[in-house]
């Protein structure tokens, strides 16, 4: 607690009257914090810090990754501009070494000016100053952390792409011909193989792996330890969700993601029924704001691993490339697989005029042509939606009678509005053609049965999803569709062998625990993940509560 005479030496407050130290005695937090420990994070409500002694750092997120912008010493204050601008904070403020800030709520700043409106004048002229100083930073261009020469159409171009979008990774792609790809690379890049990979240090990696890519972007590929509380298996919604609320319960918490995190979530270009969001949000920023959050709390996000086996008896969790980490309790949360479209030759364009599910990063794809689009789900009609603002014109491909068997009301209806969509029912693709990459595709009228050829270069395949569990050990327990069964479907299965229940979302082998899509009989949609990556938490503190 401040005493009196302690504000009396603090410059902000060294002209107040006997009354006002009175008040800002009994108003103001004493806050203590550790090297590391946060004063409050970017993006919170506002406030009025005060460095009394020690050194904090103010941070911000940037591609992903935490970077200093500023330093605040004894005397300093913090949250000066939200406070006279009624913004949130704009950084976080963390203690680099032994810190004693003082505190001031929003409500008693105001008692405080109105008693003493110097001290608001004060606080204004220190956030114009800051003002003027954060003027002259952001009129600095940001660099991209890299540049990703290559067409836009050649499949690593597009997984790469796609790979440091949903990392949140700031980066420009260039076509080869671009004089900046030519001036970064000495016209190397003219010719394949793509991607070309350029560091701001003028490194160059010749179609590096996206675990390369990671790595030279900082995102982490490897566990830090040997032993957590919990690994989650796969980055969707259910489990960042499952990550944030293990992390922030003290759990020590590893999240393996093969890809990037998001999952399919990530490939939404607008999901409207999640809530909170009126006018719906990207799966995106909901995936984005997820792995800030899961980071900040402390969990461990990697990436580009792949979980390859698990051992229930030894409760260890084995990685591609062979790390093993031992661990209390096991999340699955590897949701789901697109089907494939069964065409001869269609895997030869996959990446390359063919894509499985589709992202908000491929609308480039889409700009001024002709898109393909194959399915009948929301998904599929989300995806018509969205291309449309991009291309020249989008047909869906149906393969039953209508829409209205497998879409929601809403999105027939804004599809029906929309003069750039055209629906073609009792439709299948039957052939694809074309080089190096698609330039037609055969669509059959089962109505008529006649076969169109049309020239297409962009077609999208959204035609469900299937579960990739061939690699779980046989003490898990799948459905018929190989989905994962929990709680009591699990005990049906006869596997279950301890002397209680499980868990509602525990599977038939001991604190493994299935949530989201992969789970049998889940609600396929990001609320219902999220629900469940939550509620899997719960689960794990009992399971790790009881007698072992
Ligand atoms: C285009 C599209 C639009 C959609 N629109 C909506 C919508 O509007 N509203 C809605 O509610 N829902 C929507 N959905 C459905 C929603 O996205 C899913 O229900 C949700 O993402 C499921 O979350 P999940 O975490 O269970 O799995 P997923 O999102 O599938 O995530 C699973 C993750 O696990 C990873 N993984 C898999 N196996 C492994 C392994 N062995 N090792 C490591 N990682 C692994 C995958 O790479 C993936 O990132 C949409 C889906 C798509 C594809």
């Amino acid at each position: 607690m401040f005493t009196i005479d302690e504000l009396a030496t603090i410059p902000l407050f060294s002209a107040l009257g006997e009354k006002e130290l009175e008040f800002l005695a009994g108003a103001v937090e004493d806050i203590h914090l550790i090297p590391g420990e946060y004063v409050a994070h970017e993006g919170e409500g506002r406030f009025l810090a005060v460095v009394v002694e020690g050194k904090t750092e103010l941070t911000k997120l940037v591609n992903g990754g935490e970077q200093v912008i500023g330093v605040r010493r004894p005397g300093d204050l913090g949250g000066e501009i939200p406070m006279t601008l009624g913004t949130p904070l704009p950084a976080s403020m963390r203690a680099v070494e032994p810190t004693r800030v003082l505190k001031l709520t929003v409500e008693d700043f105001h008692t405080l000016a109105a008693m003493a409106p110097a001290v608001s004048a004060a606080v204004g002229a220190a956030a114009l100053e800051r003002m003027e100083m954060l003027k002259s930073a952001t009129a600095q261009p940001i660099e991209p952390a890299m540049f990703v020469i290559g067409p836009r159409v050649d499949p690593g171009v597009h997984g790469c792409d796609s790979f440091l979008h949903r990392n949140q990774i700031r980066y420009e792609r260039l076509d080869p011909d671009d004089p900046g790809a030519v001036t970064r690379t000495g016209g190397a890049a003219a010719v394949a193989p793509f991607p070309v990979v350029v560091l701001r240090d003028g490194t160059q990696l010749i179609a590096p792996t996206m675990r390369v890519v990671a790595t030279v972007a900082g995102l982490t590929v490897a566990p830090g330890r040997s032993q957590y509380d919990v690994v989650i298996v796969g980055g969707g919604p259910a489990g960042l969700t499952a990550a944030v609320n293990g992390a922030s319960e003290g759990l020590q918490t590893a999240l393996i993601e093969s890809f990037a995190p998001g999952g399919q979530a990530g490939t939404s270009s607008r999901i409207e029924n999640y809530t909170g969001f009126p006018y719906g949000v990207s799966g995106d920023e909901l995936a984005s704001r997820a792995l800030q959050q899961a980071k900040r709390l402390g969990a461990e996000i990697v990436v580009t691993r792949r979980v390859e086996s698990i051992d229930p008896a030894e409760m260890t969790v084995t990685l591609d490339g062979g790390d093993v980490l031992r661990t209390k309790s096991i999340i699955l949360a590897m949701g789901v697989e697109w089907r494939r479209l069964e065409v001869d030759y269609i895997d030869r364009f996959v990446g390359s005029g063919v894509y499985y599910g589709a992202a908000p990063s491929d609308a480039g794809l889409a700009q001024g042509t002709d898109v393909y689009l194959v399915g009948a789900g929301n998904s599929a009609g989300q995806a018509a939606i969205f291309f449309s603002k991009h291309a020249r014109s989008v047909t869906l491909l149906v393969r039953g009678e209508s829409l209205a068997e497998s879409m929601s009301h809403y999105l027939i209806e804004q599809i029906a509005r929309n003069a750039n969509i055209r629906v073609e029912t009792r439709s299948e693709v039957v052939a694809v053609h074309g080089g190096d990459q698609l330039e037609a595709i055969e669509v059959i009228d089962r109505g008529t049965g006649t076969t169109s050829r049309r020239d297409a270069r962009v077609l999208f395949v959204l035609i469900g999803a299937e579960a990739a569990t061939n690699w779980l050990p046989s003490e898990i327990s799948l459905d018929e569709h190989g989905f994962v069964l929990t709680g009591t479907d699990a005990t049906k299965a006869g596997q279950w062998t301890p002397d209680r229940e499980p868990f509602a979302l525990e599977t038939s082998a001991p604190g493994i625990f299935a949530v989201g899509d992969i789970r049998s009989g889940s609600v396929k949609r990001v609320a219902a993940s999220v629900g469940e990556g939550g509620a899997a938490i719960a689960h794990v503190h009992r399971y790790l509560q009881l007698p072992h």
